[in-house]
């Protein structure tokens, strides 16, 4: 039973004491109380099936009882020690973390958000390379400190100030609403990439590939490229997929330039996108450099940064150090993640109840004209809305849509550039059951907009 502020209070301490460019959206901003699994529950104690999950970041469902477990265990055992010390869960964790990477990708970092993991890693590739030039695409979002800001590439997140020098920003190979993406790109939504098959219309690919070899040509001096960073799927920029294929030979131009590739893996890591643990491992390369956050930790702040033992060793030049970072709460909690993504199968359940999920909403898409886009891979889902064929649909149309979900006991995300795709990124326990509900509520969602 809740007992604390009432709702009138919430709105008063969030009005004069809070962050005001926090963002709520809905009409009545909804405030949470307790959570299970894939359920929230707000004060009055009304249900939500949540399929936003914290913006991917509740990977095994609220409150798991075994992670409560561990925390509770490993709090009363020692909460926090300063890693001068040998603690024996951050040796664990970084023995069981390390194992589910491939190749040389043998040395972790525990740091505390996704913008530190983004960070360090562009720090990373500096001082191993020796080169300065950092290369992401346009609309990616890596983080919110001043550098991973401008390793962003998303309008609304920046402000009107001078931008760090050494940041360039390729085109986005969008296959759906970029300059060379096609009504017929349309294939088959769940794998990591997308084929564009549509030839005479785009051949999107090769022509996305042509620009970002442009800019190694025309902008950057040569061999001056420190790192090229990339998610393996976009998450805030809109569940964006990219053309198969392309990350490989964006891969290979890379390494020739003399830089390393960074694998984003916040939001698509940790058996997300069903095929694999990794994203990137559906792109069929090994970066040199891996970040992880949100998922990582179901929502304890816990992210990391796993490298080569050589990468590693460069950056042993000056002392590095992170007063949190993987402390041993952190890091039971990091462990159990692990165990119970392997025990409950949830890698499995994603890659079932994503494809099921994509399916229906593909169906959907040939009923309802505002779906222009359905895509993503296991459980990390855009439906991109559109009007009048391929214009975004409108903030106020969209909204209603949210508005009716919420209404209905329904959570779904928001994102994209234009602010009207769907995101759905569920905690990885959803049954078919709730995707049922939520395929269900969406369609009336979207009937209700006649
Ligand atoms: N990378 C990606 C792909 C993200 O989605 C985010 C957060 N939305 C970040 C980095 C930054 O993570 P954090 O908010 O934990 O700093």
């Amino acid at each position: 039973k809740y007992n604390g502020p009432s709702y009138e209070n919430l709105k008063n301490i969030r009005k004069d004491n809070l962050n005001p460019a926090l963002l709520t959206f809905y009409s009545k901003p909804l405030a949470l109380h307790q959570g299970y699994k894939q359920w929230l529950f707000d004060i009055e104690g009304k249900r939500y099936l949540d399929l936003f999950g914290g913006i991917c970041t509740v990977s095994v469902g609220h409150c798991h009882p075994r992670i409560t477990k561990a925390v509770n265990e490993q709090m009363s055992t020692l909460g926090h020690v300063s890693n001068i010390y040998y603690h024996p869960k951050i040796h664990e964790y970084a023995k069981r973390l390390t194992e589910k990477m491939p190749g040389e990708l043998k040395v972790a970092y525990f740091v505390n958000s996704g913008s530190e993991a983004n960070d360090l890693a562009i720090l990373m590739s500096r001082v191993y390379t020796g080169n300065h030039e950092i290369v992401s695409f346009r609309n990616c979002y890596h983080g919110m400190t001043y550098q991973t800001m401008a390793l962003t590439s998303q309008g609304s997140y920046k402000y009107k100030l001078p931008t760090l020098p050494g940041f360039h920003h390729v085109m986005n190979p969008d296959i759906f609403r970029g300059l060379w993406g096609g009504s017929k790109c349309r294939d088959s939504p769940v794998q990591v990439s997308r084929n564009c098959d549509c030839g005479e219309v785009c051949n999107a690919k090769e022509k996305y590939l042509d620009q970002f070899r442009e800019l190694f040509k025309y902008t950057l001096p040569k061999k001056s490229v420190a790192a090229f960073f990339a998610e393996s799927i976009q998450g805030v920029g809109g569940a964006l997929q990219f053309p198969k294929g392309y990350i490989k030979e964006a891969y290979d131009i890379v390494k020739e330039s003399g830089g390393l590739f960074v694998s984003d893996e916040v939001q698509t890591g940790f058996g997300r996108t069903g095929d694999h643990f990794w994203g990137f491992e559906g792109h069929e390369i090994i970066p040199d450099i891996v970040t992880m956050a949100k998922g990582i930790g179901n929502g304890y702040p816990l992210a990391a940064v796993v490298t080569t033992p050589a990468i590693a060793e460069a950056l042993s030049r000056a002392n590095h150090f992170n007063t949190f970072g993987g402390n041993p709460v952190a890091s039971a909690v990091g462990i159990t993640v692990l165990d119970i993504i392997e025990e409950e199968e949830l890698q499995q359940n994603c890659k079932n109840v994503g494809n099921y999920l994509l399916k229906e909403l593909e169906k959907m898409r040939d009923e309802f004209e505002v779906i222009g886009d359905v895509r993503g891979k296991g459980l990390m889902i855009g439906i991109e809305l559109v009007e009048d064929g391929k214009r975004p649909l409108s903030s106020e149309k969209f909204l209603k849509i949210w508005e009716y979900c919420k209404d209905a006991g329904l959570l779904i995300g928001k994102g994209g550039a234009d602010g009207n795709v769907i995101r759905l990124k569920p905690p990885m326990c959803i049954t078919k059951e709730d995707a049922r509900f939520g395929l269900e509520v969406m369609r009336l969602a979207f009937k209700s907009l006649n």
